[in-house]
């Protein structure tokens, strides 16, 4: 009875707003209807390596010929939404403000795209901000969507095992392979961690995936490592205008 006459009362001094437009919205959500209905969701029949979605329904683990002409570092990858104008406005309001509403709103989001990968996994990680850039940012925004993954799905979220190790230039403008070869090299697995992720399943938790040369180092990093398993989790996905008009 206290406790909701306190919700009421929060409520009422500060009603729930859509994190992308401010609109008033119910309590409970976090996004209006509008802005939902903006969202373009992705799930089942996804390419098992790339999550990339599939026309029709092709079967169990089944792969999309770009993940069989060049096979990624990672074992799966999936993500919640397609890189759309809504999509960018809840990664700005991520970076810049709102970390934990709009944090909290996007893992939840995570949670069915990615509900096969998070109950594998033996624990969920970042990719590593480096340190400089953490400090001009304040903070790392792939960090806090983990954070809201791992409380949601009661799993471990572990922080210190792969770090930057050299503040990589800006990826915008730059071409593919000049991504891939910016972000080579980039992170390690502590020598003192090592036995942290040796033989383990790792979640690994992002953004936005654009051509996934950072996910890329990150996974043969952590498989150099040892690491059993890496699977990567991000709320959104870059695809092709063409891959973006496929409905599941
Ligand atoms: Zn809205």
């Amino acid at each position: 009875m206290a406790a909701a006459l306190w919700r009421g009362l929060v409520n009422w001094l500060t009603p729930p707003k859509c994190v992308v437009c401010r609109a008033d919205v119910t309590a409970g959500e976090s996004l209006c209807l509008c802005c939902w209905q903006t969202l373009t969701f992705i799930d089942e029949p996804v390419c098992d390596v790339l999550g990339t979605p599939f026309e029709y329904d092709q079967g169990e683990g089944a792969l999309s010929p770009a993940a069989i002409a060049d096979p990624p570092p990672w074992d799966r990858a999936r993500a919640a939404v397609a890189f759309t104008e809504t999509a960018r406005h809840l990664v700005h309001r991520l970076k810049y403000n709102d970390a934990q509403e709009a944090g909290h709103a996007m893992a939840r989001m995570m949670l069915g795209p990615g509900r096969k990968l998070i109950a594998e996994c033996d624990c969920i990680m970042p990719v590593p901000l480096h340190r400089r850039r953490l400090w001009q940012r304040r903070f790392n925004q792939a960090a806090v969507l983990a954070q809201h993954v791992a409380r949601l799905s009661g799993k471990p979220m572990v922080h210190d095992c792969l770090l930057r190790q050299v503040a990589t230039r800006s990826q915008v403008g730059l071409t593919a392979e000049e991504r891939r070869r910016n972000v080579r090299r980039a992170f390690l697995v502590p020598p003192e961690r090592l036995a942290a992720v040796a033989g383990r399943s790792v979640l690994l938790v992002d953004d936005v995936r654009t051509t996934g040369a950072t996910v890329e180092a990150c996974a043969a990093t952590l498989k150099a490592a040892g690491a059993a398993r890496v699977d990567v989790l991000s709320f959104a996905l870059v695809l092709a205008p063409a891959q973006l008009h496929i409905e599941g």
